[in-house]
């Protein structure tokens, strides 16, 4: 049995504002880079503007939206990819991190441009 004063405080959390409201802009969104090529149907995916064919990012947006980001920053929805290529993608040693915008997630993955190209060398 705990005392009342543990129980209100467990509680304390609902109380201020209004209803509680979800934190996060965009729940459920996970990306995942994936450096090797891709293709999901047979079909290589290849950037429209940069040409490059492997080295991507894996944006999968809540519910059901998968996005492709290209380092040259060109970024596009692949229908032909779902949530759990995305899934599949993120393999056993994908260091969880969490970021406050995308374009700081970009930022820190190296997918705001500065690594344009780099993937020829
Ligand atoms: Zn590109």
């Amino acid at each position: 049995m705990s005392d009342g004063s543990d129980d209100r405080s467990r509680f304390t959390h609902f109380h201020f504002g209004h209803e509680p409201e979800p934190a996060e802009p965009t729940p459920g969104t996970l990306a995942i880079p994936h450096p090797g090529p891709l293709s999901p149907r047979g079909m290589l995916i290849a950037c429209a503007r940069c040409e490059a064919t492997r080295d991507w990012l894996l944006v999968h947006v809540h519910p059901d939206l998968v996005f492709v980001r290209c380092r040259c920053t060109h970024e596009w929805r692949e229908p032909d990819l779902e949530a759990r290529d995305v899934a599949a993608a993120r393999g056993e040693n994908f260091e969880e991190r969490e970021w406050s915008s995308f374009e700081e997630m970009y930022r820190g993955l190296g997918f705001d441009g500065l690594f344009h190209g780099t993937y020829l060398a």
